[in-house]
């Protein structure tokens, strides 16, 4: 895929509408910030031409967004949709955010179907699967139902309790598999470099966000035997000076930088200086992740496996044995 502006020549303005949908989840999505039965999006469409693009966020409560703020956010630019406004001008109408991705995205879609480019660019991705809090033997068996699917990444969304029981558990459930560790700022700062020891020891390969985003100079203070990610810490490039010493990596999330303009130009600057990539999603529908799709090549660990939390899914790809295939909007395979 390409990147250009939506400036519409010819066109003049754009249709817009956003909306909220709620997707019921197939199981309960337990982090250490809580459960959640259902995923709420907000969905943006832009006409103009004879094409309708489509984008989608997830509003984070986390980062003070709720599906009200939301589409507030958005209402108060489609004005703007309607007489023109561009991408580049989105970026400072809107901060970063998951309106602003959702608007962004729908912009980009309509750019890419006016084009006539259907193409991903990459006939499918590896995706890791996630496996949500829960006792020991259950994210054992989570782990063995995954790698008995083909599943080759598995990452464990864990709080503070029973940390190298359950990294145990799985390891042995799933011996063949690569473990990720996603705590989201639940652990503290004591014991930290002996529980990221015992960890690499265990062959985890990477462990997200373990401290809140507020204490992340405590992570500039040892040796990291296994490289750390920051995802509630990351949200666009202005992050990145504060962030150099202190993590190995960037999760890079599409409602997080507010779109896919920004998130491309954090993903550049990221390895420029230095910083391996993770590109991930929120709980969401396959619109969420074609969006993110130009992103997946340049990362390390691609985690885009929120559709498979759906109990029904829209315009679904194909999730299958740790990869996520690329379809057309008609459900054909291509690349
Ligand atoms: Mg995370």
């Amino acid at each position: 895929m390409t990147e250009t502006d939506a400036s519409c020549d010819g066109c003049g303005s754009f249709e817009a509408r956003c909306y909220a949908e709620s997707w019921p989840l197939r199981t309960a999505f337990v982090i250490s910030r809580g459960s959640r039965t259902e995923a709420q999006v907000v969905v943006v469409e832009v006409s103009a031409g004879g094409v309708t693009g489509v984008g989608e966020c997830t509003p984070y409560p986390r980062y003070g967004e709720s599906v009200e703020s939301v589409l507030a956010e958005i209402s108060s630019v489609l004005p703007s949709l309607r007489s023109g406004l561009t991408r580049a001008q989105l970026q400072q109408a809107l901060p970063a955010g998951a309106a602003r991705n959702a608007v962004d995205c729908a912009l980009a879609d309509w750019e890419q179907q006016r084009a006539g480019n259907v193409d991903s660019g990459h006939a499918w991705l590896p995706t890791v699967q996630t496996l949500v809090i829960a006792a020991p033997d259950a994210m054992a068996e989570a782990a063995r139902v995954a790698a008995g699917r083909g599943v080759t990444v598995l990452k464990l969304k864990l709080d503070r309790h029973q940390v190298l029981e359950r990294v145990a558990a799985v390891r042995s459930a799933a011996p063949e598999c690569q473990l990720v560790i996603d705590a989201n700022e639940a652990w503290g700062a004591e014991g930290l470099p002996d529980l990221c020891d015992a960890l690499a020891r265990q062959g985890v390969a990477m462990l997200e966000q373990p401290l809140p985003a507020g204490d992340d100079e405590l992570l500039a203070t040892f040796p990291h035997p296994l490289p750390i990610c920051a995802d509630e810490s990351c949200h666009t490039r202005a992050d990145l000076p504060r962030l150099v010493g202190r993590y190995d990596m960037l999760n890079i999330k599409l409602d997080k930088t507010g779109g896919l303009r920004e998130a491309l130009a954090l993903a550049e600057e990221g390895k420029a200086r230095g910083f391996e990539l993770m590109l991930g999603c929120m709980l969401c529908t396959s619109r969420a992740i074609r969006a993110a799709w130009p992103l997946g090549p340049s990362a390390r660990f691609v985690d885009l496996d929120g559709p498979t939390w759906l109990a029904k899914d829209v315009d679904p790809l194909r999730f299958e044995g740790g990869r996520v295939y690329w379809t057309d909007k008609r459900g054909g395979e291509g690349g």
